[in-house]
């Protein structure tokens, strides 16, 4: 069983599908180590093992964000992300000092990949999981959902076998239903999921909340678009779910398959890393 502790609010992304940023600003602000540590001390003694850092993005800031600070003449702002950079060390060195049993997962963006010093300390901390947001595996349906942050392509199998390579086992959560998607999207996406070695996989629909970007475009184009028992789809919430509009049995099949190795027997990577020792685990990388 997992309990969560989250430990910073608010991303500087702002990806148009994300309710994250619109609810909780983009200045991301750490909670202080000492209650977080507190929380976690307070769970293991009711019995978790197992703790999911539950915030949306725990690299808040990059690498790319320090250069692109030093090229600016705003200290201010550098000092800011070098202090909340430090926090995140600080707090992964508490955590390094909890019982040795302790595992933790938490999500993250893939740039962390390119900081080996982040991910170091993440392994060292036991966070042994983290969901990364692929979204998707080409360069247009990343831009087309502003996460050109990403990597797509090549580049992309490279920075998930980088949190492998650290213990550290992916979660890679795609999104169906993109603009840019096509027939093909399908195979492509579950054949790099399986080529960059993540251990799990989810393939999602996208589905645009209100307030978020998506959501907001989606409503101007579809003002006179169809509607269910007089209800526009735009708010799909309120109709039915046995009475909204499905996208097809044959994508639904496609889209079914993605899911595959990862339930069969062999899933994306075969089996549970909460359990994997180091030692195994080095074997394995
Ligand atoms: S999807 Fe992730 S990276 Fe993008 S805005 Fe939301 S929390 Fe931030």
């Amino acid at each position: 069983m997992w309990g969560s502790v989250q430990t910073v609010r608010g991303c500087p992304k702002h990806c148009s599908f994300c309710s994250v940023w619109r609810t909780d600003g983009q200045k991301p602000r750490q909670r202080r180590v000492a209650d977080v540590v507190r929380e976690i001390v307070a769970l293991r003694r009711v019995g978790f093992r197992f703790i999911l850092l539950a915030d949306d993005n725990f690299y808040p800031v990059t690498l790319a964000d320090l250069a692109a600070a030093r090229r600016r003449s705003d200290g201010h702002h550098l000092a800011g992300l070098v202090q909340l950079r430090q926090q995140r060390f600080g707090l992964m060195a508490r955590l390094e000092e909890l019982p040795e049993d302790m595992v933790f997962c938490t999500q993250i963006t893939m740039e962390a990949a390119e900081d080996a010093e982040f991910l170091a300390a993440m392994r060292r901390a036991r966070i042994r999981g983290a969901l990364v947001g692929v979204e998707s595996v080409t360069s247009e349906g990343l831009k087309a959902v502003f996460k050109n942050f990403n990597d797509a392509g090549e580049a992309l199998v490279g920075r998930l076998q980088a949190f492998r390579s650290h213990d550290v086992h992916v979660l890679g959560s795609f999104i169906f239903g993109l603009p840019t998607d096509t027939p093909q999207t399908f195979e492509a996406t579950a054949d790099m999921a399986q080529r960059a070695r993540v251990s799990f996989a989810q393939f999602v629909m996208l589905t645009p909340f209100p307030g978020t970007v998506d959501f907001t475009n989606w409503e101007r184009t579809m003002q006179d678009g169809p509607t269910v028992n007089g209800i526009p789809l735009t708010r799909y919430w309120l109709i039915p779910p046995m009475e909204r509009p499905h996208s097809g049995p044959r994508r639904a099949e496609r889209a079914k398959r993605c899911w595959q190795p990862a339930t069969g027997s062999a899933g994306y990577q075969g089996r549970s890393p909460w359990l994997v020792s180091d030692q195994r685990a080095e074997q394995e990388s």
